[in-house]
């Protein structure tokens, strides 16, 4: 009647969407770069002498320390615990989902690393975004390690605290940062042992720093937990004996299972069970994984030999690579040996020629790690033989001599 309608807008169907452009062009960016990432194929399970992309190889890139992930009284009680209460969860653990597994868990791992309680998320990332959302909101500062995992920075970003960052190591800058921070919580996040170069924060020097500002010390012990200080990680005495640290070990890696366990003073604990909402709002972990990793600490107490047969590849490794020319291997008495190379370019092409040798070990480029230290991160297991760590001494030496 005399309203004119409007033309009809081109249906978006029909013409080429900008924003999918944008991704195509993003990936052939990456792609020139040497920075377009693969997924490798793994074709049997997991371990040091794997199947992946259709080739038999040793590998030097799981963080499956211990030779846990395929062991076999590992299999056998996580059988018996999906035997004895099925396979998924059901429910978040506020609603159904909470089972007298996970809780017993909890419990065995509190005492086994000497603190009053513990939580069970489902991975570290989620932790990380739990705890640290839960802990602060924006009259907040967090204080992070230039080198901390990504997961940590994505948590310090998410809360809303303002977020300083130190070089990596630098514990006077932190120092000079606290002294000037006027936040209501303070938070100082490190990975305990860094997860790109092996090498370990200073845990005493954190824990004082801690206590003379009033921060809380958070400890990522991903790569700590099930290898060093007989299995309980990298934490000190102090540390378990301070309200003000909160540690968390993940359970993908030497615990060989899933998930990953926060654990502190009871009030930290019951805090997150209110106010973490990727422990909130989410799905319980399957109960049997819960079975699973009450097993794994057991092999991880008994797991002296294992440990010792770790710390023999590490000075085997070190020892064989000392006089390699041209590259060189980090300072790290952990099991995370990350070999230097330089460029994204040339760190896949050694990689490359170690895979034509039968050995898997991964380039590592940017932006995981600092431009012009792309490296290869040669990761041990106890599950390498003798035999393992002098082919990749040797097809090393070879490569670096051609
Ligand atoms: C692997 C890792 C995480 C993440 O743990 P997931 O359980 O794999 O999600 C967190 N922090 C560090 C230092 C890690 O290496």
């Amino acid at each position: 009647m005399g309203v004119r309608m409007p033309p009809i807008p081109p249906s978006p169907s029909t013409g080429k969407s900008s924003s999918l452009s944008r991704l195509q062009q993003g990936l052939a960016q990456l792609e020139a770069d040497d920075l377009l990432r693969n997924r490798s194929l793994l074709e049997s399970h997991q371990g040091v002498h794997v199947r992946v992309n259709g080739r038999d190889v040793v590998s030097f890139c799981s963080n499956d320390y211990l030779g846990l992930a395929n062991d076999p009284a590992l299999i056998a009680a996580t059988r018996e615990a999906l035997e004895q209460c099925g396979v998924g969860a059901g429910a978040s653990h506020l609603i159904t989902g909470h089972h007298q597994l996970h809780e017993a868990f909890e419990t065995a791992f509190a005492s086994f690393i000497g603190k009053p309680a513990a939580l069970l998320f489902s991975t570290g990332y989620m932790a990380n975004l739990g705890v640290m959302t839960a802990l602060l909101d924006r009259h907040g500062e967090v204080f992070a390690d230039k080198l901390n995992h990504a997961s940590l920075n994505d948590a310090a970003r998410l809360c809303g605290a303002k977020f300083s960052r130190y070089a990596h190591g630098a514990l006077d800058q932190l120092e000079g940062q606290l002294a000037r921070s006027t936040a209501r919580d303070k938070l100082i996040v490190s990975d305990l042992v860094f997860s790109m170069d092996g090498d370990i924060a200073d845990v005493e020097k954190l824990l004082s720093l801690s206590e003379r500002h009033d921060a809380w010390l958070y400890l990522d012990d991903a790569h700590g937990f099930g290898v060093l200080n007989e299995g309980r990680g990298g934490m000190t005495e102090a540390a378990r004996n301070s309200d003000r640290v909160i540690y968390l070990a993940t359970l993908g890696k030497a615990a060989g299972v899933f998930g990953a366990v926060v654990t502190a003073h009871e009030t930290v604990i019951q805090w997150l069970v209110q106010r973490a909402r990727p422990y909130v709002y989410t799905t319980a972990m399957p109960p049997m994984l819960a079975g699973a990793l009450l097993e794994s600490l057991k092999l991880i107490k008994h797991g002296d030999n294992r440990r010792d047969v770790l710390r023999e590849h590490v000075m085997a490794l070190r020892q064989g690579l000392v006089n390699l020319p041209g590259w060189q291997l980090m300072p790290s008495g952990t099991p995370i040996q990350p070999l230097v190379i330089g460029s994204n370019a040339d760190a896949v092409s050694v990689s490359k020629k170690l895979l034509e040798r039968g050995l898997l070990v991964p380039a590592i480029r940017t932006p995981t790690v600092p431009k012009g230290t792309a490296r290869l991160r040669i990761t041990l297991s106890s599950a390498h033989g003798d035999d393992d760590i002098a082919r990749l001494i040797a097809a090393l030496g070879e490569i670096a001599g051609t």
